[in-house]
């Protein structure tokens, strides 16, 4: 034992042991030293006696802590396909693998091959999204929000803003309609009441100039009892007799539709072109499936504006985004979306093969029953809406511990609670993480002290 004031110099504990070495090989000279000194520091602190061995072992924990990614992937077994914390829409294969062939090689991001020049990353996914929804233009942005504040910004900065109070909505993370409208610099404009909106509305509010009118899906919530909402139809007929623009902030987007798989109809972003608005915006890792981006289509020199705004260039979204999202789109466009995109294979799974899954789960974990419940959608899509599912329910006690050491594993593997019961839903675990799923939870199992 070494007494804290014959502490050994950084020198020699850098070649005290092979451990040490390897550390110096594994971390990198300098990080090893900045371990050494706080762990030197602090044995001087607390004036305990300490072995070279043992400040070696402190290092190594340092070096470990400092350097695991602290954003690393997890196992979902709650349920909601859609989860905002949980990253939410996993890729597919084939957008990795696009992601990946560009991320590696220079490419093409703003280089126009056929004349050899400048060119604009915007024209990347645009084509793509123009066959598959048959708008006049497109534009891809960081994320919705973004893509809400963009559009807002270029086409109604200084100008009235029509929103319904029905329609005042607050997004996780702060998003909320009115802050955003104040930050784009647009003069938000209520009308209706929180549960009804009529048209005369808007014909009472537009006798004075307005630039824009802004339509916002519920996403997150419902309105129900006595409740009024014109048709989008309706509003864009009205709206553009005007001459005033009509924006819908769609949230999710969808490009199918939910109807075929037991669930209600969430708007599709074909549906609101259809209807007449003017622009429509949506996020690239909600119903779409694809990488974090906010999407936006509509008329063309209106598109052209809001690629020309100074804040364009603030929130363009990067070369990895776009090729997860163009790659994304292709699928949809050659009628893949439900094989290849893992967000539409859960969601169209039926409930005799997640039953199939959970037997074997029961069978392979030898403990839990087979209940009925509910997968969630999430994501600030369909509100309330789920899919009937089979849980894997496990009695354990201290149930929040055993979520805890769940969280606590090499990947960590999110589950819920109901009734006092551990509840894993076969619908959300993904097919390659569903071998190592097992191996742990048999291992938590086994180590479980009830
Ligand atoms: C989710 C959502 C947003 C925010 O989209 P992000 O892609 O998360 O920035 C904005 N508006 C609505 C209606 C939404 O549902």
């Amino acid at each position: 034992m070494t007494e804290p004031a014959h502490l050994p110099s950084i020198d020699s504990l850098l070649h005290y042991s092979k451990c040490s070495s390897t550390l110096v090989d594994t971390f990198g000279h300098e990080l090893m030293v900045n371990a050494l000194r706080q762990t030197l520091g602090e044995a001087r602190q607390t004036k305990i006696n300490i072995s070279e061995a043992q400040i070696i072992e402190k290092c190594r924990n340092l070096l470990v802590e400092w350097t695991t990614p602290t954003l690393v992937p997890v196992i979902n077994a709650s349920g909601v396909i859609l989860h905002t914390n949980l990253g939410r829409a996993p890729l597919s294969e084939v957008a990795y693998q696009q992601i990946q062939n560009v991320a590696v090689s220079y490419n093409n991001l703003e280089y126009d091959l056929d004349i050899g020049k400048r060119g604009s990353r915007f024209i990347h996914a645009e084509q793509l999204l123009l066959r598959l929804t048959h708008a006049e233009a497109a534009c891809i942005v960081n994320n919705n929000a973004a893509a809400v504040l963009l559009v807002l910004t270029a086409l109604a900065q200084r100008k009235r803003v029509l929103v319904s109070r029905t329609q005042m909505v607050e997004i996780g993370g702060g998003f909320r309609i009115p802050d955003v409208m104040r930050q784009s610099g647009a003069k938000l404009v209520e009308i209706g009441t929180t549960n009804r909106l009529h048209l005369s509305d808007y014909e009472n509010a537009l006798r004075e100039p307005a630039a824009m009118v802004l339509c916002t899906h519920h996403s997150n919530f419902k309105i129900v009892g006595f409740t009024n909402e014109p048709s989008l139809q309706e509003i864009c007929s009205l709206v553009h007799q005007k001459g005033v623009l009509i924006f819908h902030d769609l949230g999710s987007g969808a490009l199918l539709d939910t109807a075929k798989y037991g669930l209600p109809h969430e708007p599709m972003v074909q549906e609101s072109l259809q209807a007449g608005v003017d622009v429509v915006s949506f996020s690239g890792d909600k119903l779409l499936g694809g990488p974090q981006a906010g999407i936006i289509l509509g008329k063309k020199e209106l598109i052209q504006k809001i690629k020309k705004h100074p804040l364009a260039r603030a929130l363009r979204p990067d070369k990895l985004c776009l090729a997860g999202i163009s790659q994304t789109l292709l699928t949809y466009l050659t009628g893949k979306a439900e094989s290849e995109i893992p967000l539409w294979q859960m969601i169209s799974l039926s409930a005799q093969t997640i039953h199939q899954r959970a037997v074997l789960w029961k069978e392979n974990l030898g403990c839990g029953d087979i209940i009925e419940g509910r997968s969630m959608i999430g994501g600030g899509s369909l509100p309330d809406e789920s899919l009937p599912t089979f849980l894997l329910a496990i009695h354990a006690k201290k149930p929040d511990q055993f979520l805890k050491t769940l969280r606590e594993q090499s990947v960590p593997i999110i589950a819920r609670i109901e009734d006092g019961r551990i509840l894993l839903d076969p619908r959300t675990v993904l097919p390659h993480q569903e071998k190592l799923f097992l191996e742990s939870l048999k291992q938590v199992l086994l180590n479980w002290k009830e």
